[in-house]
Parts: structure tokens; sequence; C-alpha cells
């Protein structure tokens, strides 16, 4: 059999899993991982402990450069080239050296696509100043770093309270500077978090010395030497600063794939079907790019986790390099689960908060309980609970917990539960551990699915 030509596009997480596994399921293959950046295969979710100074150099976060890439999986990689096209009839791309110019066509046998997601810069907060910075990318972290390290310490305003605007807090707290977080809805996390939860955490982030102004960015104040002076908000204020994070979210890198002609879903990413075959039979898709079927309705979603791009790399990786032979991997259903930790509080969420179920047409219910991570007479922290279930079928929808401890992976059993099409009856029933020191004699999510229960039942 001639030697066969996979090309992946994308280079951080969904990439390098797609290559590793090509390598696996093809010995002889020729592989080429192409990414327009300088690095690839690192933890983007390990840039906030490298900014805040808790690992020594940015070489932490890359688990293979790309000498030891290469060297591990017999693997072609082109940094810095930027692929401009995909004719999927001919089965060519074209890319462009990034640093000595000059476009090049290539030919495929396979191509999976890796692009991922950037950070969304809306109009108003676009500018030259050297002192306004986006998180997604390593380049960024390291500017980030670099500011810290010049010193002096001063005040970060971020626009956003996503995950990155709360990675931010904490990254910027650890290291003395004061911080402002700006979000519009007065809200944090608000697509995971319903409105009871996020108060909880804005009443925590403020009683840490961390500003929480509900105002939406409407424009900078820029120095004549590119200084930043001030953002500006809507509602009339001035907020002096001397940094700027803009975490407004992000947008998934589909132009590529949309201008070869490949179908997007209603979601806004990459269609593909349950191998990640794109619309083009020799294109498969992964990581932040695609859209995923969502365990609890079945639709599809956007899904733009770590561990889906590892997952969903595998799939295409191995389908891409098949050429027809063996089983085929499948990606399954997911379900939407994420924490994160700011100035020693966790919040985590999984599923479904009340108010994305029912605009996603679902008949929820939801109820919040205080308890504790452990005994009453043992150390114990405060733990908040949402649980949220269908009124009908009386399924698990989702959970949100916040808490000082005990809250991230009380997360993964209802993760675990709505994958089995549990019941609050199930969450009930759950065997869970006792014992002073760690979990009190009626858990968190025991109580809550108790409460629950009896909410279903009027
Ligand atoms: C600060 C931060 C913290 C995070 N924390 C967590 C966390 O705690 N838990 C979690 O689950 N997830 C977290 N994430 C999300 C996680 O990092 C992403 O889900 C993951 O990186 C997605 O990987 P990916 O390979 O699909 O895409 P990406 O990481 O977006 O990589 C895509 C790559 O494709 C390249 N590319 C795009 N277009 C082209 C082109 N035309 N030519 C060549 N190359 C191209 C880009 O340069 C980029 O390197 C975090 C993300 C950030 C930014």
């Amino acid at each position: 059999m001639p030697q066969r030509r996979i090309i992946i596009i994308g280079g951080v997480a969904a990439g390098p899993a797609a290559a590793a596994e090509a390598r696996r399921s093809d010995a002889d293959a020729e592989i080429i991982l192409i990414d327009r950046g300088r690095d690839i295969s690192y933890s983007a979710c390990e840039m906030p402990i490298y900014i805040a100074g808790e690992v020594a150099s940015d070489e932490r976060l890359v688990r293979f450069d790309k000498q030891a890439f290469e060297e591990r999986y017999g693997v072609e990689v082109r940094l810095e080239t930027n692929v401009l096209s995909i004719d999927p009839e001919s089965r060519h791309i074209v890319i462009e050296d990034e640093r000595a110019g000059g476009q090049e066509s290539m030919w495929y046998d396979a191509l999976v696509l890796a692009t991922g997601r950037r950070a969304y810069l809306p109009e108003s907060l676009r500018t030259a100043s050297h002192q306004v910075h986006m998180l997604r990318r390593l380049e960024d972290a390291r500017l980030l770093r670099a500011r810290i390290d010049a010193g002096p310490t001063g005040h970060l305003v971020i626009v956003g309270a996503g995950y990155v605007g709360l990675d931010a807090v904490e990254a910027f707290s650890r290291t003395g500077w004061r911080t402002t977080l700006l979000t519009s809805s007065g809200r944090v996390l608000k697509n995971g978090l319903d409105a009871s939860m996020s108060r909880h955490v804005v009443s925590w982030l403020e009683d840490h010395k961390v500003s929480v102004r509900a105002e939406r960015a409407s424009g900078l104040d820029v120095a004549p030497d590119g200084r930043i002076r001030a953002v500006r908000t809507e509602e009339g204020e001035r907020i002096g600063c001397d940094l700027v994070l803009v975490a407004a979210g992000t947008r998934p890198n589909t132009e590529l794939a949309m201008a070869a002609g490949l179908k997007v879903g209603a979601s806004g990413g990459i269609a593909v079907n349950v191998n990640l075959q794109t619309s083009e039979p020799a294109i498969w898709a992964c990581g932040d790019l695609v859209e995923y079927t969502d365990a609890i309705t079945g639709s599809s979603v956007m899904a733009p986790l770590a561990l889906n791009a590892f997952r969903s790399g595998r799939v295409a990786g191995r389908n891409a390099a098949r050429g027809g032979r063996g089983r085929a991997a499948t990606m399954g259903a997911i379900v939407r689960a994420a924490a994160v930790s700011v100035t020693g509080l966790e919040i985590a969420h999984t599923g479904y908060s009340e108010e994305s179920a029912k605009q996603s047409g679902l008949d929820a219910v939801g109820i919040d309980i205080r308890h504790r991570s452990a005994s009453s007479n043992a150390p114990n922290k405060t733990l908040h609970v949402r649980l949220v279930a269908e009124r009908g079928s009386r399924r698990i929808l989702g959970a949100q917990l916040v808490g000082e401890e005990g809250a991230a992976q009380r997360a993964n059993i209802v993760t675990a539960l709505i994958r089995s099409g549990a019941t609050v009856e199930d969450a009930y029933n759950v065997d869970y551990v006792y014992t002073p020191r760690l979990a009190p004699a009626h858990d968190a999510l025991f109580v809550a699915a108790r409460q629950l229960q009896k909410a279903l039942d009027g």
C-alpha cells in the first residue's frame, strides 16, 4: 500500500492528540502537523499558573516542543506556517511560511482540522496600546508574565467575567496586583451559573479585594505614547488602570473550513458526524472548533474544553489514519462541565443551569441549599449547591457548586449521574461516603437531592 499523507492543522491540544493517534493507527503514514504559532502541545489551561509566577518557565507548560514531538511520533512539525486555503476536490492545501514568506501547495490523503478558537476583541476595545492584552495563546501569557516580572504592581481591569477573566483575577491577585472585573450583566460565569450562585461568587470576590462592577466597557483612554490611562464604560465611568485584559469570550476559527465549503452547524462550530468526519469525506475536525452532541438534549453544541479536545483529537486522528481499515472510532455525547478556582474559592458547574435549561426549552426546576464540606464538629467550609432537574422526567439536568472545598469533585459525581440519565431519586440514593473529617453524614448532594424531590413534588 502506498504511503498515505495525513495533514493536521492546529497544534495545541486536539491537533497533537490527532497526530499521535494517527501515528499509532498507521506506522507508515507521512504525518505533518502545521501551526501558525511558535508553540505546539502546551497546556493553555495552566497559563494562569505560569503568569502568576508559580512555575519558573513557560517550558513547564510545553509537553513536547517541535523536536521532541517529531522524535517521539515521527511527525513533521511546521511552525509559523499559516494554512491559507483548502481545496477538498483536488485534496490540496495552500500554506504560507510566516518567516520566509512564499506560498506552497501540498497534497493530502486525509486532513484533520484542529484550528480551535481565538479570543474575541470587541471593536470598541481595539487599540495599538501594548498595555491591552488578551489571553488565548502561550505568546499572550508570556507578555503578561513579562509585565508582572517587570514591575511595579498596579491596577488591572479585566473585561469579561468568564473563566479566562476569573483565571486572570487569580493570577494577578497572587502577584499583588489590584483587580477590577467588569461584567455587563453583573454576573460571573453567566453560561454556567444561575443568578443566585453568581451572587455567592461576586460577594466572595468583593470580600477578597476584587472589585466587581456591573458595567460594560465602551472604550479605552490611551496616552499618545501607547500607555493605557483608563477603561471607559457605557455607564459613563472612567476606570483608571495600568493594564487591561480583554476576556470577552472566544470565536471558533471556522473561516478556513467555511471557505472550503464545509458545513457549519447551528451553534457556529464545524458540523461533524460521530466519527468527526466533516461534510467533506477526506476531512475530519476536532477540538474547540467542532460541534458536539449534548448528552442531555441531543442537540449540537459547542463545548470548548481541554478534555473534549484530547478525546476528539484521538477520534479524528484514528479515523483519518485508518484508511478504511479496522473499526472507526466514535465520539460520544458530552456533558458541559467546568470548574475554576479563584482567591481560594472553588466554583464548578455541570450540565445545564436552570436558566440555560429553560432557554433550551426544558421544563427545569432548580433549588439552592447551603451546607458544609465536612461534619459540623470537624473543620469544615460552607458549600453552596444548586441542583437542577426536569419536572416531568425528574432527570438531573445540572448542578452548580461554590465553596472553599469540595465543589469540583462533587460536580464530577453529578456529571456521571447526568451521563447515565439519572433521576433526582438516583442522586438521593447515591452511596455517599461519610467520615466526619472529610464528608458530613448527609452529603451536600444528598441534601440537595432531597430538597429537589420536595420541590418537584410541590
Ligand atoms: C487561559 C485559559 C484557561 C483554560 N483553562 C481550561 C481549563 O481549566 N479546563 C478546560 O477544560 N479548558 C480550559 N481552557 C480551554 C482549553 O485550553 C481549550 O479547550 C483547548 O486549548 C482547545 O484546544 P484546540 O487544540 O482545539 O484549539 P486551540 O487551543 O485554539 O488551538 C488551535 C491552534 O490552531 C492554530 N491555527 C488556527 N488556524 C490556523 C491556520 N489557518 N493555520 C495554521 N494554524 C492555525 C492556532 O494557531 C492554534 O495554535 C482554557 C483556555 C484558556 C485560554
